[in-house]
């Protein structure tokens, strides 16, 4: 589904991932992991052609690297960024329309939306509410909403735990690895415990190299995960 072979991503002169090498198959969520500047977030970047500088990128047998971002989202890649990037003027709604932008989606945006609601009742209550009058949790579900209604193939997640209540947290990591059988997932996350409970496989990233690769559950196992990321001995 996502296979990235000796990736290279930076800004401008400053290089911040080297030679990531990573796939997603079909009904995965796969995890990155690592400390805050590791690179988790250019990482993602870069596979929607916004930090890419050098390496391969096939998404469904097609090589997208050299893709402009408009077309890798036309492909059927969504991404979810911290910051959520929600139009905060705009209702509910608005938002969930707006993120219908592939034509596959608009046509069948009805449908699109009753599951968006299925999934998250709470933004068929606050529809016609202002996304920036909503609280931080759920401005995570609408921006996750948003991305589903582009009726995406893969989904890019960037922190959706970050700055929520640990329940909310674990109920919304929970509600996306549920998502994993229709859409597979590439998520970074720094809650180690949970992403470890929840993911199929986790990257774990330092200083934009992947230092550690394998499923979550044998990485429960591994004392260097523990002791170095969970602090368990
Ligand atoms: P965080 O959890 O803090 O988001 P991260 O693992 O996602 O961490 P990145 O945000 O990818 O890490 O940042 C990796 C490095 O890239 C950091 O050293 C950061 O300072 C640098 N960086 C991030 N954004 C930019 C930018 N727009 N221009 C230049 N350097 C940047």
């Amino acid at each position: 589904m996502l296979e990235v072979h000796r990736l290279e991503a930076g800004y401008g002169p400053f290089q911040v991932i080297s030679d990531v090498s990573l796939v997603v198959r079909p009904g995965e969520m796969v995890a990155l992991l690592g400390p805050n500047g590791a690179g988790k977030t250019t990482l993602l970047k870069a596979l929607m052609g916004l930090t890419w500088r050098r390496g391969k990128i096939v998404f469904q047998g097609k090589s997208i690297e050299h893709l402009p971002p408009h077309r890798i989202a036309h492909l059927g890649i969504a991404i979810v960024l911290e910051g959520r990037s929600l139009f905060p003027e705009m209702t509910v709604y608005e938002n969930l329309l707006v993120g219908a932008y592939r034509p596959m989606a608009r046509q069948r945006f009805k449908e699109r939306l009753s599951e968006v609601y299925t999934l998250f009742p709470i933004l068929k209550n606050r529809e016609k509410q202002l996304a920036g009058t909503l609280s931080g949790g759920e401005q995570q579900m609408l921006a996750i909403a948003r991305a589903l209604m582009s009726a995406p193939k893969l989904l890019l997640v960037d922190e959706p735990t970050l700055g929520l209540a640990p329940r909310l947290g674990t109920e919304l990591l929970r509600l996306l690895s549920n998502l994993k059988a229709e859409v597979p997932i590439l998520l970074a996350e720094q809650n180690v415990a949970l992403t470890l409970e929840l993911a199929d496989r986790v990257y774990v990233l330092e200083e934009g190299r992947v230092v550690l690769e394998g499923p979550a559950k044998d990485m429960l196992q591994d004392t260097r995960v523990r002791e170095s990321y969970l602090g368990i001995r």
